[in-house]
Formats: C-alpha cells, structure tokens, sequence
C-alpha cells in the first residue's frame, strides 16, 4: 500500500476511509493482519493493522523491509493517445520500471491536457499491484519542440521509427547509459518532426519490427526490449 508520508519503525500512520476500505472490504483483512507499505521515499516496510475504525484505519510500522529500489534509468516519453487508452499506457510504464514517465505534445496529439492526477492514481495501483518500492516521476506534458531543447546530454533517445528505424539491440551496445523511448501518436510524428527527432545527437532511431504497431504496444514492447537488453 503507498502512503504519502515518510515512514518510521514503531511510528504510525492514519489511513484514510478509501485506503481503510481496501484494506478490510475488498482484501478482507482483520485487525492484527500485516500489510506491507511504501512511502517512495525510505522504501518498503511491515506494518499492522493495528486499529479499524468507522472511515480510517491505524497501521503501526514494525520493521523496514527493502531499501526504495534503484529502478533502471528509462524514461518513457509518448504522445498522448486516446483517452482510455493512455492510461493503460501509463500503468504499463510503471509497471515495467520506467524511472520518469512524460507525455510529450505533438502535431497530431488529439488530446489537450493530461490529467496528472488521475494518471499519478494510476501509477500509485500499479506500483501497489507490482510491488515497487518507488514510483515513477509523472512529468507534465511538454511539446515536442521544447523537450528536444531541453534533452540531456548523457541520455539517449531511442526513437521507435515505424519506418527508417535501425537495430534495436545494436543501439543497444552502442548506448548503455541513461536512456528513454520515444513512442508517437496515433498518424504518427509528421515529417518534420521525424527530422527534429533525428537532428538530435543523443538520439537513435530504432526498429520495433516490420509491423505498424499502436502507439501503446510499441510502448510496451520499447520498453521490454530495452529492460531485456539491460539486463533489468
Ligand atoms: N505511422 C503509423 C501509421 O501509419 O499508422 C502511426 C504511428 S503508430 C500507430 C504509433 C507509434 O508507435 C509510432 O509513432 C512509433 O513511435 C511506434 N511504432 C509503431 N510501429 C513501430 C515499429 N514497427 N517500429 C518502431 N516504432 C513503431
């Protein structure tokens, strides 16, 4: 269970009704059951649900479990796609282990906001579900244009180009240190925005395979491929 509080041995914590709920009417628990907690801040911990009450519960904080993971330096950037879909999208990043998640504003990016904290909520159920010890930093969306002027120098941007996109294992070996995906939207980056991608000297255009995939399968696929490679 994530709890927005940095957590202690022997300390505390309050939970509210939602959390509460969860807790004894959808996983049945009774008070002296144990549940583990992590803060993304000092890692994970065991707890007891010391007190159930009306609308909150108490959980008591017995003894730290795991440090807060080192998760392996991947950002995923996408455009947003459609609605019910980005979310899906999302989870799937925190799940596989992306370190920072960022929507990134193109030409043919149909949606105009993002809503940060629903996406955040469901970062928070995926990392509960897949047991992470940190969750993945949810940037605000940028466009295209800015996060290209603003990319890091030491990290690479392996941009899945559904055509003129080269050997992923390749750019793999050749580029081993920080790194983040690049997946488009529905249609696609526009030319000149394929050539903005491409002028950027981190950055290497890679394959996915011969198929057109969604934009959330490539994400998915993207971001194995370069866990499996890493060894993560
Ligand atoms: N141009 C595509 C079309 O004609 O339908 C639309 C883009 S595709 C639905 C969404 C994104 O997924 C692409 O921008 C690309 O980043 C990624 N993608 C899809 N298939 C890929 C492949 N075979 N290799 C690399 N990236 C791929």
């Amino acid at each position: 269970l994530f709890v927005d509080t940095a957590l202690e041995e022997e300390g505390e914590i309050v939970i509210d009704s939602a959390q509460a709920n969860y807790l004894v009417r959808v996983l049945r628990l009774k008070a002296g059951a144990q549940v583990k907690l992590f803060d993304d801040r000092t890692g994970e911990w065991l707890a007891e649900l010391a007190h159930i009450g009306k609308r909150d519960a108490i959980l008591r904080v017995e003894g730290h479990l795991r440090a807060r993971e080192e998760s392996p330096d991947l950002w995923l950037c996408f455009a947003p796609i459609k609605k019910g879909r980005i979310d899906w999208l999302v989870e799937k990043g925190c799940e596989l282990g992306a370190r920072r998640i960022m929507p990134v504003k193109t030409q043919r990016t149909q949606i105009g906001k993002v809503k940060h904290d629903k996406l955040r909520a469901y970062c928070i159920e995926a990392a509960e579900q897949c047991e992470r010890t940190a969750l993945p930093e949810l940037a605000n969306m940028v466009p295209l244009d800015t996060m290209l002027k603003d990319w890091p120098e030491d990290r690479t941007l392996f941009y899945a180009a559904e055509r003129g996109g080269g050997s992923f294992r390749k750019a793999l070996v050749e580029n081993d240190g920080p790194a983040a995906v690049l997946i488009g939207p529905e249609g696609g980056f526009t030319e000149e925005e394929d050539e903005a991608i491409r002028a950027l000297r981190q950055t290497a255009p890679i394959s996915l395979g011969p198929r057109i995939l969604r934009a959330d399968t490539a994400a998915v696929a993207a971001i194995s491929l370069w866990m499996a490679g890493r060894g993560d």
